[in-house]
């Protein structure tokens, strides 16, 4: 991992460049922008798209054992009252009453200032890379404004969910740096709501789905009933979600619109659930390899049994080494019966199969991945973001700012480039290899200003291949073109047919 500057460098340095290349804008810019919403622009379009498809290729078309399906955003209240979501998906939620800032009290830090033993006061961070070392950092502070004498103890990292009543108003708000200002945490439910129909009153009331995952269960007896799915089996879906969250932050990784790509993977009451919530967790680990991610990058965490929730089997998430730390980018949870069994109860409509062996009906249990695309699409771009020193066709060292994308999820897999633009034959053969090309593949053709500037303009967007159609291309026989590579920047003479063989062999 960089040190912290450089990974605040490297943060800066990926939203300035998705700025740039047309890959992400703020939402409503013109307006200030909305906190937690994003807009994806024309390269970063064609990047998320492709990372959905080729998730939905993997995931459904290529399997037998799992379908897709996809569900209303809004759906009929009951739906997130029977899967807990009304009474309980909230995030503590803390207010500075000075400055009006709301923090998660997950996310918020404190430490008591002990000098030779005894308590002198509080400090308080925000959750980072460097919680820790701030605190240390401004218990000396304190320390020192307050003339104090004596030793000062190391100081012990606190959540503030685990702050005592006696201790809130001792606590200073990360915004003024000052005590008294801090609330108790209280629950925030992070659904947000809506009105259906034109009755705005409290039978009207409706959510934003907070997650996928619950159009799946709704929808399963359907599944059973009008395909012909046969156990184990799973149910996939891509869409919105939308989570009120506290604080939003880390550009596109936690915003309160996102997208999610999950899927519900059925099994019999008897199965062997481990096993099977391990193969899915290396299903997932190789097709974030298979997309570009390094295996360098990715690591698991096991939730501590003590922290799941009372139905769950286990939950493993797949880290990813982001620019500001190890972070969740997929879960993928065993969570036994419970999700069906609630809904049938709620619904008084059972939720079972029949087990021809022992003639008896059964709810099935189920795994469940659950990423979220936008998740993917940051981590794709902190892998393959490089800024490197090469030289240019008269041996001057210059900068260049690469994306090595998988060219699975590449916008542009090639660009056609004709040497010159007003060379009549040369326009002619490359809008003719274009023209072929883009039946099958996103491609670009550019025709504007010296060859060097061209390459690095598609080093910067990702496009794993230029092809440029030079002079020998049309005085020498054989109808070759250059093709040059992004990542080595090597060059060499390649036909047709073989530029379409190795394009069929990447892309997949
Ligand atoms: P976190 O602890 O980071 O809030 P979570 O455990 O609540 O995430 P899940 O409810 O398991 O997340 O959602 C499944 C996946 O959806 C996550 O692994 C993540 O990839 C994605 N996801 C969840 N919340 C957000 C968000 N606010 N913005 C972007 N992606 C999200």
């Amino acid at each position: 991992m960089p040190d912290s500057a450089d990974s605040s460098n490297l943060m800066e340095a990926l939203v300035s460049l998705a700025k740039r290349r047309g890959f992400i804008y703020q939402s409503s810019e013109i307006y200030g922008g909305l906190n937690g919403f994003f807009d994806y622009g024309p390269l970063g379009v064609e990047l998320k798209r492709n990372i959905r498809d080729c998730w939905w290729r993997d995931m459904v078309q290529r399997r037998e054992d799992v379908v897709g399906i996809e569900t209303s955003i809004i759906m009929h209240p009951k739906v997130w009252e029977a899967s807990g979501h009304v009474a309980g998906f909230s995030d503590p939620l803390v207010d500075c009453k000075v400055s009006k800032q709301r923090y998660r009290a997950d996310q918020l830090f404190f430490a008591a200032v002990v000098v030779d033993g005894k308590t002198a006061g509080y400090v308080s961070a925000l959750e980072s890379e460097r919680t820790a070392a701030e605190l240390q950092e401004a218990a000396e502070t304190f320390k020192r404004k307050k003339a104090l004498q004596g030793a000062l103890e190391p100081v012990k990292v606190r959540e503030f969910t685990e702050a005592t009543e006696a201790e809130i108003p001792l606590v200073p708000s990360p915004a003024t740096g000052e005590p008294g200002s801090l609330t108790a945490p209280r629950a925030f439910n992070m659904m947000f709501q809506t009105n259906v129909g034109a009755m705005s009153d409290a039978s009207s009331v409706a959510y934003l789905r907070p997650e996928t995952a619950q159009g799946m269960f709704v929808d399963f007896k359907n599944v059973v009933d009008t395909t012909r799915v046969k156990l184990p089996f799973g149910i996939a879906q891509i869409g919105k979600s939308f989570r009120n969250e506290i604080t939003p932050r880390n550009f596109i990784f936690r915003s309160r619109e996102f997208e999610q790509m999950e899927m519900e993977y059925f099994i019999h009451e008897d199965a062997d659930w481990a096993k099977a919530h391990e193969e899915w967790i290396m299903w997932c680990e190789n097709w974030l390899k298979s997309i570009g991610l390094p295996e360098s990058h990715l690591s698991r965490y096991a939730h501590p049994k003590e922290k799941l929730a009372f139905y769950s089997r286990g939950t493993v998430d797949i880290m990813f080494k982001y620019p500001f730390g190890v972070q969740e980018l997929w879960g993928i949870a065993a969570r036994g019966n419970y999700d069906l069994t609630q809904h049938a109860n709620a619904s008084g409509k059972p939720q079972e199969m029949f087990d021809e062996a022992t003639k008896k009906k059964f709810v099935p249990h189920v795994i469940e991945p659950a990423v979220g695309t936008d998740r993917i699409f940051l981590a794709v771009l902190t892998a393959a973001y490089a800024v490197e020193d090469v030289k240019d066709e008269k041996g001057n060292v210059e900068q260049r700012t690469v994306l090595r994308l998988s060219p699975r999820i590449a916008p542009v897999k090639v660009a056609v480039l004709p040497l010159l633009k007003n060379k009549e034959q040369l326009t002619n053969r490359a809008r003719a290899l274009f023209e072929k090309l883009k039946r099958n593949y996103a491609v670009q053709y550019d025709d504007g200003g010296a060859i060097g500037k061209r390459y690095r303009r598609q080093d910067e967007a990702g496009t794993p291949w230029c092809v440029t159609i030079d002079f020998d291309t049309i005085e020498k026989p054989g109808d070759t073109f250059t093709l040059r590579e992004r990542d080595s920047m090597t060059q060499k003479r390649i036909t047709e047919a073989e530029l379409f063989q190795l394009l069929a062999e990447h892309v997949y």
